[in-house]
């Protein structure tokens, strides 16, 4: 493809996890053109995350027989490459990608499915920013996929299950785990509610494994505290935890701290494009409007996956063949419509979970105030501090876009991914607003920092690195 020349498709799949997958798969079997887009060296997203120095490690049989079944039907994709801008035109739309050691930079197809996942959710606290603390997703990674430990002594931090998994993860790579901290109490309310539970016996038995592992080690637990703060020179040696009021407070010598207080949606390139978002705290933040396809308030763009709400890998997969089926139909193909209603029954199953877990382990700062100190630096890339927005705030300034302008928040490398939903709890406690009721961040390309040559339109400026 010549590097100018839009390249034509019926359908582009941004993301290639469990919802990218099972999207294009459906495509696929529909006969429609479809290319998969992932910023990825391999297809697998986050769940089933294939290793470059071990593509063994996936996270299940699951997960190896879909990447068997991707590698085997006839999807076009295009992986390592960054998609960081949309444009949406007359009768489809204009998609930019940036691909080290490649030309292609403009892609074109008739409707989009936005699959992109979701990220670590940060909470500031003095000493978020010291090395050392870093977020339980990044940990996981690491572990599973690079095979390298983040440290030696650990104190895990956040809230549900996916601590456990990592607990487990540490503890077999021969870390110590000095203390599990859950900002939820105990969940004795799981009894009273068991009946959600039928039918997901593989989550039952992850769960249950972590469990046994972490009670084996004699890891103790510390229910309902949170991390207060972490102190160090060059790197976090200690840790603070207690009640969110302050009191209970107990210190721990560590030199990791891995922050699990859950995910937040990756939907910034349907932000881009305007589709229509609003804040669900139970699924993680904004999360775009969407029918019963996952089609949003743009005709021809879908999102689906965790992307559109944290809900986790069969949430994903079930939606992503949903928003295939959805994509194909509004492009005139004939949909299985007897499968659909079985889908949907799957889904609205697999989502029942999804909120249970959310009833036992919520987001706890929707709940209780921040408990941040003025002095806590809010955006990492600015070097904002909590005093600097509290300040915006208390002169009168009352949307996100203002406190930006003013304090530069959100405005660097990062373009605010890490400290949007940061700055728009503090607005809603200083205002006394509900969050849902702050306008979330708008979004514009490029999504990610690039270099000039992955945005030069003319051939001679385009900077050629050879593989
Ligand atoms: C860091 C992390 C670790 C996790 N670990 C676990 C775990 O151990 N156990 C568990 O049960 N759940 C885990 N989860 C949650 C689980 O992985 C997800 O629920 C599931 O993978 C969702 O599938 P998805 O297809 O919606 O998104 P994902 O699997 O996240 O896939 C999204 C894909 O989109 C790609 N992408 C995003 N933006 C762009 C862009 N602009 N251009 C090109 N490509 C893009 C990403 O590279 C990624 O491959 C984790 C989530 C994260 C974020």
């Amino acid at each position: 493809m010549m590097p100018d020349e839009p390249t034509r498709w019926d359908v582009i799949v941004i993301g290639a996890g469990p919802a990218g997958m099972s999207a294009a798969l459906e495509l696929d079997r529909l006969g429609l053109s479809a290319l998969v887009v992932d910023s990825a060296p391999l297809p697998g997203g986050q769940y089933f995350k294939q290793s470059l120095l071990r593509p063994e490690v996936v996270q299940s049989a699951e997960g190896r027989t879909l990447l068997t079944e991707f590698a085997r039907a006839g999807v076009r994709r295009l992986m390592d490459t960054q998609v960081w801008g949309i444009t949406p035109e007359r009768d489809g739309f204009e998609v930019a990608v940036f691909r080290r050691h490649d030309g292609e930079r403009r892609l074109w197809s008739q409707a989009l499915i936005i699959a992109t996942g979701a990220y670590d959710r940060p909470v500031p606290f003095p000493g978020w920013d010291l090395p050392g603390v870093m977020m339980a997703g990044g940990a996981l990674t690491m572990i599973k996929h690079q095979g390298v430990l983040p440290g030696r002594r650990v104190l895990l931090c956040g809230t549900g299950p996916l601590q456990w998994v990592l607990a487990r993860h540490l503890l077999e790579g021969g870390a110590q785990v000095v203390g599990m901290v859950d900002a939820a109490p105990f969940p004795w309310r799981a009894i009273r509610h068991m009946t959600v539970l039928a039918g997901q016996g593989e989550r039952l038995r992850e769960g249950l494994g972590a469990w046994a592992a972490i009670l084996r080690a004699g890891v103790p637990v510390h229910w309902g505290k949170i991390i207060l703060r972490a102190e160090g020179s060059a790197g976090v040696e200690r840790a603070v935890i207690g009640r969110p009021d302050g009191t209970s407070t107990q210190s721990f010598a560590v030199d990791t701290v891995c922050l699990g207080y859950g995910f937040q949606p990756f939907n910034h390139l349907a932000r881009m494009i305007g589709c229509e978002h609003h804040y669900a705290a139970a699924l993680g933040g904004w999360v775009p409007r969407r029918d019963e396809w996952c089609e949003t308030t743009i005709a021809g763009v879908f999102v689906a996956g965790d992307a559109a709400g944290i809900q986790g890998k069969d949430v994903a997969l079930l939606e992503g063949k949903l928003a295939g089926w959805g994509a194909a139909r509004r492009l005139g193909a004939d949909v299985p419509h007897d499968q659909v209603s079985a889908l949907r029954a799957d889904l609205r199953r697999q989502a029942a979970m999804a909120r249970f877990l959310y009833f036992l382990f919520p987001y706890p700062f929707d709940r209780i105030p921040y408990p941040v100190e003025d002095d806590t630096i809010l955006c990492r890339c600015e070097e904002v501090r909590v005093r600097d927005v509290r300040a915006v705030v208390r002169e009168g300034v009352s949307t996100l876009r203002m406190v930006r302008m003013l304090t530069r928040a959100g405005m660097g490398l990062c373009q605010g991914r890490t400290c949007a939903d940061l700055v728009c709890h503090i607005l809603a406690q200083e205002t006394g607003t509900p969050v849902a009721d702050i306008a979330g961040p708008r979004v514009s390309p490029p999504l990610f920092p690039i270099p000039l040559y992955g945005i030069i339109e003319e051939e001679d400026a385009y900077v050629r690195t050879e593989d």
